[in-house]
């Protein structure tokens, strides 16, 4: 089955809504490829200019996180149906940076990848070990704990329009890229288990990027693995490299 890429920019706590607007403006013509989903997950206060600066082209936009209720009194927090108001069709869940600096766990990412489907979000669910956990060898192991608990309760239907993110947290903002073999492995298993937990259509289609340092160089051989469909993409997604990085097979 062949699978469209996805390329996504994560923005990270970036640009002001004045700086957002400018980079979507300079980065509008360099990111066609009609061969690439393009996405560019953007800070929450961000979204509503970005949407508008977004509109008649390529770029479809994400958001960094949400919560997992509908709605109330959740000081400080998105609701997923403000995301779909504004114009959001991904959700970046359980980037490593939430995980470490504000207490995401495998349970509160199912809770928002439950949460995301119910209001056709596509979630982009992020998964990776530390440096330790490759180094005791129990990489594999992580990952698949993680993948099984982010997809807990979530149909087979929904799990094939996911996104997953392989993002080795050692290699997040470090510039060290894994190696093409490492982020393969890695890649292949998740889908092994996501073979496991579904069947072999799920696995077939749902997509796996790659996270962690990519650049315009590393992209091509990067996405030209069998289980590797495109990138999640930190620092370099607000350079002009990212229009080299979607265009990573031109
Ligand atoms: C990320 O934030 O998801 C990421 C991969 O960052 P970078 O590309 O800067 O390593």
């Amino acid at each position: 089955m062949s699978r469209k890429k996805i390329i996504a920019g994560n923005w990270k706590m970036n640009m002001t809504p004045t700086e957002a607007v400018q980079l979507v403006e300079t980065l509008k013509p360099l990111v066609v490829n009609e061969d690439v989903d393009v996405v560019f997950c953007v800070p929450a206060i961000d979204i509503i200019p970005v949407v508008e600066a977004c509109k008649g082209t390529n770029i479809q936009v994400g958001a960094e996180n949400m919560y997992f209720e509908d709605k109330g009194a959740y000081t400080g927090e998105i609701a997923p149906a403000m995301l779909v108001d504004a114009g959001v069709k991904y959700v970046i869940i359980g980037h490593s940076e939430r995980r470490e600096y504000f207490a995401e766990t495998d349970e509160t990412v199912n809770k928002k990848v439950q949460k995301a489907f119910e209001y056709g979000l596509t979630p982009i669910i992020c998964c990776g070990e530390s440096l330790t956990q490759r180094e005791q060898g129990i990489t594999i192991d992580w990952i698949r704990q993680q993948i099984k608990i982010a997809f807990l309760n979530v149909s087979a239907e929904n799990a094939a329009k996911a996104v997953i993110a392989y993002e080795p947290i050692w290699a997040i903002g470090t510039g060290k890229v894994a190696t093409t073999e490492q982020a393969q492995e890695v890649c292949c298993a998740i889908r092994a288990c996501i073979a496991e937990i579904y069947d072999d259509a799920t696995a077939a289609a749902i997509r796996i990027q790659y996270g962690g340092s990519v650049s315009a160089s590393s992209a091509p051989e990067l996405f030209a693995q069998a289980d590797i469909d495109g990138g999640l993409v930190g620092g370099a997604s607000l350079k002009p490299d990212f229009g080299k990085i979607v265009n990573y097979n031109k």
